[in-house]
């Protein structure tokens, strides 16, 4: 139930007279049609997308039926006043209504030649299926007698009227949608009809006394017979579905903020149902799925739009039944496919109707996508000259890239196809089948990997859809609700899959006789509508096609250059792939976990004097050397940032009473020994205490072993001709006397190297900056510091003072209760934490004016900071190296934003 309180008849609606404004009104109405309209494209904000694009279809003469629209404005006040009609609203509604009586030469309520309106609601930015639409509005028991005289066509006016009765039931009143359905069945079945369009008149007038009945017991008056009260009651309902909990998910999940709610469009009925010479569809001008130039829509055949999205019937396929069913409504919608991309220069989704054979135009925008067609469409647009390079690159999400960058079903692997159903939104999910939205959610939040599998979905289903790894329906077509919203997300999904039985109650899905249940694994592909028994192995993607040319331009655009975190050749080798242009943060702690290594780490770390760790040390030594030989083959001449140790020491030492048994004795130590170690090292706030640079200011010799490693990498590479350029880097320092107490240690080491190799390579030394002093005194570490890297990670942790690793205890109600907008750790914090690297990056560059300045933390491969790094002047982000195409494009995005100038933060 959606709205349980019965709205009160309110005096307004059954004024027939527009009384006189007192104050200067507000604009709230914008009326289109005959060829003109008081909106257009520049008034998103106001009129909504569908809202602004109906006005300026009418305005481009494109058979737009008229109509109005009640601005976004007016849903916000709604919201003000207590969820309250603003007053003079409906005056404004009815001169309106008189205008569109005017263009459409049909009367509101009339019962010689009656006017119905559908009323539909359009937020700036696309909500499919989030918010409310009733159609047939003005129908009663008298208007569908004139209905069914003047189309000749009682069957049709009788259809239209139930299909009122239960929208405005459902949607407007809050009767579940069960109800009639369940009357529905129980007519049909009466009968003998299985579709609904098998029903005849007397079983459409049986299902209408039926939904009255059912109406007045769930609401507890009757069906309202005055066509005015039925419009504002349903404008009031699309206005209250802007707060309804579909609709506010939605917006969280899509981090739609600052919208101020939704617009109403009020539009003359068209009807698709009146008999078979009359059809109802969804289309694109291009492939949403794959981004193919080629028509994609469905219709039915004497059918409602509602008909079509609900998935209830499977549509056809415009581009091979349309023709045959009506030639000149297929040659002009191919017309209208040029002409919306002419005007709008980007992919449309639209809906049309055909009655009795001439075509209307109900709505257009921008058609969603998944990024695999962004992508695609992009660049092929640029070819078509229909935009620029430039457009075309903003055209991309840079996080919707991550799907590209997601592993895919190896071509190679086996595949058991139990079932193949439509290809509607590209990717591999391998997960265990969840049968209700709400199943999918609770066992996603315990970190299960679930498909949710469905007949079909419907808007309650979000969010559920949004915690599956992927989405698969029995029925519904490619314009499905499922489909669109999952190809919204760029989330794997397949519907129509017809073939599975899905039983939701005994939670099984069932193929050929056999049987899948919660804890069955399945892999969906929904590049191939493949259904597969098991886990099918994936494969690593890269960047090629369309994907590689958008990146080409990208790089033409950005002024901020991108590097990896990666610590293993494999892992540069990718990054490099994926056009990373250098190494901004090389972890050498992950060095030591290897078996063999960490033997040796522990026995530096159990060793009690100075000769002891170097013994150790000098046996970890090959091992690091080797590293950055590959690492450094891998970059070929690009530049290596590696830190030194960082973490606090007893993350290296067992902790189970077995372990530190078997440590003790392959050192020829005492259980107690190690007992007294690990105590010893223990710390109440590791994350503050002895780790960084502080390990090496207390062993020396740690760093001595790590820079010996990189430099005598460093000078056998040159001896094969290989370029490098290390650039060693001090963790977590916050005083120039550190950084001056390491330096002469990695200049001695580095300087003996030389000489005992007889060569000499290049090498930079700076500092993370990850403790808020290391920001305020940038300036003095800048004297010592070659370069910066902004460890955000820890500057975050350390400015908020919050603990990386238990934030999750609080962070969920800080984000649910909007005190935090983004959790800081992925998104970095502007105003607090970005401050203090906007002041570090001008002190620093104050005190040397070439000082490189980067940042490694996690934040370096998200797209809003990205764009505040470059924004402060930063040479360089660096990310994992999945995320680098990333960070490239959002590096494009923000220099396009700022001009394309190659602006950087000065002194
Ligand atoms: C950081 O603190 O941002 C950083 C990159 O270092 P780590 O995550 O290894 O502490
Ligand atoms: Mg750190």
């Amino acid at each position: 139930m959606k709205l349980m309180t019965k709205p009160k008849p309110k005096k307004s609606a059954v004024r027939s007279k527009p009384s006189a404004p007192k104050e200067k009104a507000i604009k709230r109405v914008y009326f289109f049609g005959a060829g003109k309209a008081e909106g257009g494209v520049h008034l998103k904000d106001l009129l909504g997308g569908k809202g602004a694009n109906l006005a300026d279809m009418t305005l481009a003469k494109l058979p737009v039926p008229p109509g109005f629209t009640i601005t976004t404005q007016t849903c916000k006040d709604y919201n003000d006043l207590g969820q309250k009609l603003p007053r003079g609203l409906m005056d404004e509604v009815r001169s309106n209504l008189a205008k569109v009586e005017k263009a459409s030469g049909k009367k509101f309520g009339d019962v010689r030649n009656p006017l119905l309106v559908a009323v539909r609601s359009g937020a700036k930015i696309s909500m499919p299926g989030m918010m409310d639409t009733v159609l047939n509005i003005g129908l009663n028991d008298h208007v569908v007698l004139a209905m069914a005289q003047l189309t000749n066509n009682e069957r049709f006016a009788y259809d239209s009227y139930r299909r009122l009765i239960n929208m405005f039931g459902d949607t407007v009143m809050g009767v579940d949608h069960e109800h009639f359905e369940h009357e529905l069945t129980e007519a049909k079945h009466l009968r003998g009809a299985k579709l609904d369009t098998d029903l005849d008149t007397d079983g459409l007038k049986d299902v209408v006394a039926r939904y009255k009945k059912i109406y007045e017991q769930h609401v507890g008056s009757p069906f309202p017979e005055n066509p005015m009260l039925q419009l504002e009651h349903a404008i009031e309902a699309v206005f209250k579905s802007w707060m309804g909990d579909r609709a506010i998910h939605y917006r969280q999940i899509n981090d739609i903020r600052g919208l101020a709610g939704t617009a109403v469009n009020v539009q003359t009925m068209v009807f698709g149902n009146m008999g078979d010479d009359c059809a109802t569809g969804v289309a694109f001008t291009r492939n949403p799925s794959t981004g193919e130039n080629k028509f994609f829509g469905e219709f039915l055949v004497n059918a409602q739009g509602e008909d079509v999205v609900a998935g209830i019937r499977t549509p056809l396929d415009c581009a091979t039944e349309m023709g045959n069913w009506s030639k000149k409504g297929w040659q002009e919608l191919l017309k209208v496919k040029d002409l919306l991309e002419e005007r709008y220069k980007d992919v449309q989704d639209f809906e049309f109707t055909i009655e009795k054979g001439t075509l209307y135009m109900l709505q257009t925008r921008t058609g969603k996508r998944n990024t695999v067609a962004a992508v695609k469409i992009a660049v092929d647009m640029v070819k078509e000259r229909l935009i620029d390079e430039k457009t075309a690159v903003l055209r991309i999400d840079p996080a919707g890239l991550d799907q590209l960058l997601h592993p895919m079903f190896d071509p190679n692997a086996q595949r058991i196809v139990i079932a193949k159903g439509l290809p509607a939104s590209p990717g591999a999910s391998v997960g265990k089948p969840a049968f209700t939205a709400h199943e999918a959610h609770e066992r996603a939040q315990n970190g299960e990997k679930v498909l949710l599998i469905r007949k079909e979905t419907s808007p309650e289903d979000v969010q559920g859809m949004h915690s599956a790894v992927g989405i698969l329906t029995s029925t519904g077509g490619m314009t499905s609700h499922a489909a669109v919203v999952a190809r919204g997300w760029g989330k794997c999904c397949i519907v129509g899959a017809g073939a599975l039985q899905i039983d939701e109650k005994q939670k099984t899905l069932t193929m050929n006789g056999k049987s899948y249940g919660p804890h069955d694994t399945l892999s969906i592909d929904g590049s191939t509508g493949e259904v597969m028994e098991g886990s099918v192995p994936m494969v690593a993607p890269g960047v090629s096609g369309p994907f590689a040319i958008i990146m080409k331009w990208a790089d033409k655009l950005r002024t901020l250059k991108v590097r990896t975190n990666a610590d293993t050749p494999a892992d540069a080798a990718r990054a490099r792939e994926f056009g990373a242009q250098g190494i901004g943060l090389c972890r050498t702690e992950h060095m030591f976990f290897d078996a063999e290594r960490i033997h040796n780490m522990r026995e530096m770390i159990l060793a009690t004097d100075t000769e002891g760790r170097k013994k150790a040390l000098a046996k970890l030594l090959p091992y690091q050397r080797e590293d950055f030989i590959g690492i450094f083959k891998a970059m070929h001449g690009l530049p290596v940032t590696i830190r030194l140790l960082d973490p606090p020491l007893h993350e290296f030492l067992p902790h189970t009473e077995k372990e530190q048994a078997e440590l003790a004795h392959s050192l020829g130590l005492s259980l107690d020994q190690v007992r007294q170690r690990v105590a010893q090292l223990h710390e109440a706030n590791p994350m503050l205490g002895h780790r960084g640079d502080r390990l090496a200011v207390t062993y020396p010799e740690i760093l001595e072993m790590q820079v010996r490693a990189i430099i005598e990498a460093a000078c056998e590479c040159k001896k094969l001709k290989i370029a490098v350029l290390p650039e060693i880097m001090i963790p977590l320092a916050g005083t120039k006397a550190e950084l001056d107490y390491l330096k002469k240690y990695t200049d001695q080491t580095a300087q003996a190297v030389f000489k005992e190799q007889g060569v000499k390579v290049p090498y930079l030394y700076g500092t993370m900056i990850e403790v808020p002093r290391a920001a305020v005194a940038a300036d003095e570490l800048a004297q010592t510091a070659e370069f910066f890297s902004f460890g955000t990670n820890d500057l975050t942790q350390m400015t908020f003072g919050y603990s990386r690793d238990d934030v999750n205890s609080f962070l969920p109600d800080y984000l649910k209760k909007e005190i935090l907008r983004y959790d800081p750790f992925q998104t970095i914090d502007v105003d607090g934490v970005g401050q203090l690297v906007r002041m570090a990056v001008q002190k620093g560059r104050a005190a040397r004016d070439n000082i490189k300045c980067g940042i490694c933390g996690e934040h370096g491969g998200d797209p809003k900071s990205v764009h505040f790094c470059h924004e402060v002047g930063l040479d360089y982000v660096s990310c994992s190296p999945f995320r680098v195409p990333i960070a490239r494009l959002a590096a494009a995005h923000a220099a396009i934003s700022d001009g394309n100038g190659k602006k950087k933060a000065k002194k």
